[in-house]
């Protein structure tokens, strides 16, 4: 901040000296890297990645095979997929149907061997729940406990309120759902599910984020999206003195996978919690001033 001269200030009184501001966020960054680092160089996360790779992504055509069959299936793998995992099919599971593609390997003109498609089986995949065995490796991402929030809370539905996004108190999220929240930006509402206030303030940050990122649902870059997210809410938390690394430090780890993504996002990260931090200490700036940048490269 630019100072006139003779009005520079004042150091302040011996052991009441605060860390400048971006000196405060650089720790803020430092932590969070480190603290994602920590959890992605574990064991049981390289055991996490593992078990998901075994995990199958589906065409949605077979998506909806599987929901018709079996519309409570979470975890789909191959009889084999399961055994790998140290878990058996349980007696007497009857498996879902999916179409998987036939692939023949023949000679092209070039004489290179290639894979043709001549068709489509029929084969058979099992939820988690038809199967026992050895417990599968999980990073746990706890709901945030305490009382702490109120205030930021309330800054953070008064931003919501000046940005035109409606905010919905719901019950608590069904037994066996985590997700704690979400946002539509189609008719640009939040919903919340009832928690801890703690929880509920840094859902509020989370999906105050998607929007001000100009966020749209799309599954290929979910990871990013999701990384963005819940890493600016832990920073705009923490700028109001809320820590909510307990959460948001796995998620973040969980959902970006490398370290790559993360890293790749700090500079989005750091746009998105400045943004909103501004947004939530000036509370009486036009909503225009705190657009989001409109570009939705969000690289
Ligand atoms: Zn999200």
């Amino acid at each position: 901040m630019p100072y006139k001269e003779g009005l520079r200030p004042q150091p302040p009184p011996p052991g009441r000296e605060r860390k400048p501001f971006n000196e405060y966020q650089a720790d803020v960054y430092a932590r969070l890297e480190a603290a994602v680092e920590h959890i992605q160089d574990s064991e049981t996360f390289r055991e996490y990645l593992l078990m998901q790779s075994r995990f199958h992504t589906y065409s949605w055509k077979n998506a909806l095979l599987i929901m018709a069959q079996k519309p409570d299936a979470t975890r789909v793998a191959r009889y084999d997929n399961w055994k790998k995992l140290d878990r058996q099919v349980k007696k007497g599971e009857k498996g879902i149907k999916v179409f998987y593609p036939m692939l023949r390997k023949q000679r092209n003109e070039q004489g290179k061997e290639e894979e043709v498609l001549t068709g489509f089986g029929i084969g058979n995949v099992f939820d988690v729940l038809q199967t026992e065995g050895k417990p599968l490796p999980d990073v746990h991402i706890p709901e945030l406990e305490g009382d702490e929030g109120g205030v930021l809370l309330g800054k953070l539905e008064g931003l919501a309120h000046r940005q035109g996004v409606r905010v919905r108190h719901l019950p608590p999220p069904e037994p066996g759902s985590h997700t704690m929240g979400s946002y539509d930006p189609l008719t640009r509402t939040i919903d919340l599910h009832a928690s801890s206030q703690l929880q509920v303030t840094k859902t509020l940050a989370h999906e105050l984020a998607h929007h001000f990122a100009g966020h749209k649902p799309d599954q290929q870059r979910q990871p990013e999206q999701e990384t963005v997210a819940e890493a600016s809410a832990y920073v705009v938390c923490s700028h109001f003195g809320l820590d909510t690394g307990a959460r948001s430090f796995p998620y973040v780890a969980v959902w970006a996978k490398e370290k790559q993504v993360l890293k790749n996002a700090l500079g989005t990260i750091q746009k998105i919690a400045s943004t909103m931090i501004r947004g939530l200490e000036g509370e009486n700036r036009h909503p225009d001033e705190l657009a989001a940048p409109a570009n939705s490269s969000h690289s």
